[in-house]
């Protein structure tokens, strides 16, 4: 079985043929780093997370680069406000994503994480070689990408065309536009206003736009031409769009292979953006639930679906991922008891879900990264685990098949969907103690046949959200 994918470039879904064989190159665009990261944010840093776990538990070896756009305009506007240089601003941020995105258990091990700053040197070298050959040109300082010049291809990401494009900006005015040969050319370098941040170049003071970035860094650290680019749909156009024409103009060769595009988050069926107000920081949502649960909300629809975000959706993720925890808690345990039938059947069965559950995960995350389809795979065998359980009955085969049930979750679960889960009692070991002894004591109230009593503890305990289940031997519970 192959990987397939859907690449935005053909508007396909593609098997998936990485240049070279079992290695796969991925870039993926990063923040720009003038505040905290907001939910939607979040989506693209754990979406292409996952692939990239899905891709290590497929074999292959995965080189992924992601950056942090760290000097741009909306950056410069922030250092002003708060009244320190770019650098603080990006110092800060950056260390704010990592604090935040540790938390959704983002794999940093083994990933390249480049800061434009760094890479100024490499941008002015694309800026002057498509200068060289006649695809930019200077204007006051600025240097733009003559988007005339490309014409045959300009456009193939996003479907837009030079000509609809010119008609929509016609009118248009701005510092920009007096500068521009064409309403459609973007900004290559940008020459230095007074106050602002500034790099040395052969068209004097100033930085490096934002499109540019990505290409050079992209060059620089997987070569022109790599597997897949990814990102959120909102950079298909322009950001993708003319990465493609600054990168195929300057090398003149392939750029990137598989584009991946993300959908949004919507708050009541809008998209949520800082312009619009309607966001949700991480760190905010974060206060409310765990990082794991926010993991298996993003996940838990296809990703180039839409997902509404709403405190109903976050507490359906919690009470779902709980489910998954509380069975595996309830088979480690079982685990720990001696066989009790000979009886195989429900072993046999059991093992057939395992197997099915596993060839449909594999299936569905191999359909273009389909995590709802893989985690619907995983429920299906929790299901089972679930009856499993409550027959009380357990024969060798049995604990084997109920042991390799909970090894493949947590497999499925932690390593490659990066939920994280929770499978020792989530409560302090006191606390742990004292169900224990309130059992016993329910225990004793029924060799004392006071059935009442042992009722009433079992129902007091169910509303504290205690569970407990009478076993052959003794009382198990779970929260
Ligand atoms: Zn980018």
């Amino acid at each position: 079985m192959m990987i397939r994918l859907h690449n935005t470039l053909t508007g396909k879904i593609e098997e998936f043929k990485p240049m070279k064989e079992g290695e796969v190159s991925m870039y993926v665009c990063g923040p720009t780093v003038y505040n905290y990261i907001h939910i939607g944010n979040a989506r693209p840093a754990i979406f292409f997370d996952t692939v990239r776990r899905y891709l290590d538990y497929r074999g292959y070896k995965v080189k992924y680069v992601q950056n942090f756009t760290d000097v741009d305009d909306k950056m410069i506007m922030k250092a002003n406000e708060e009244g320190v240089s770019l650098k603080e601003i990006g110092e800060k941020y950056i260390a704010a994503y990592f604090e935040d995105t540790a938390k959704v258990n983002l794999k940093e091990e083994g990933m390249i994480r480049p800061r434009a700053t760094q890479y100024i040197g490499e941008m002015i070298k694309i800026i002057k070689d498509l200068e060289n050959k006649g695809f930019a040109y200077e204007s006051q300082g600025d240097v733009y990408f003559n988007v005339e010049a490309y014409k045959e291809k300009y456009g193939e990401l996003s479907g837009k065309n030079i000509d609809d494009l010119k008609s929509g900006a016609s009118g248009r005015t701005g510092a920009e536009a007096s500068v521009k040969r064409s309403s459609v050319d973007f900004a290559l370098w940008k020459s230095a206003k007074e106050g602002e941040p500034a790099w040395g170049s052969p068209w004097g003071q100033g930085r490096p736009g934002w499109h540019i970035e990505c290409s050079a860094m992209s060059n620089k650290l997987l070569g022109p031409t790599f597997d897949i680019h990814g990102g959120g749909q909102d950079l298909i156009f322009p950001h993708h769009e003319n990465e493609i024409a600054q990168s195929k103009c300057s090398t003149g060769g392939e750029f990137a292979r598989y584009w991946i595009h993300n959908g949004y988050i919507n708050v009541k069926g809008e998209k949520m953006s800082k312009s619009l107000g309607n966001f949700f920081l991480l760190r905010e949502v974060l206060e409310k639930y765990d990082g794991r649960v926010v993991r298996f909300f993003v996940l838990s629809s296809h990703y180039r679906k839409p997902i509404d975000f709403s405190e109903d959706e976050m507490k359906q993720a919690k009470a779902a991922v709980e489910r998954i925890e509380n069975s595996i808690i309830r088979a480690n345990e079982r685990l720990e008891d001696a066989a009790n039938t000979e009886d195989n059947r429900m072993a046999e069965e059991l093992s057939k879900v395992l197997t099915d559950s596993k060839a449909k995960f594999i299936a569905g995350m191999d359909e273009d990264f389909n995590t709802a389809l893989g985690m619907g795979a995983i429920f299906e065998l929790v299901k089972e685990l679930n009856r499993f359980l409550d027959t009380n009955e357990v024969s060798e085969a049995g604990k084997k098949a109920m042991s390799e049930s909970v090894e493949f979750i947590g497999e499925a679960m932690t390593e490659v969907l990066g939920v994280e889960l929770k499978t020792e009692k989530q409560v302090g070991n006191m606390t742990a103690e004292l169900v224990e002894y309130i059992l016993e004591l329910r225990t004793e109230a029924k060799k004392e046949k006071n059935y009442a009593k042992a009722d009433a503890i079992r129902d007091r305990l169910a509303e504290m959200g205690i569970s407990i289940k009478d076993g052959r031997d003794k009382t198990t519970w779970s929260i």
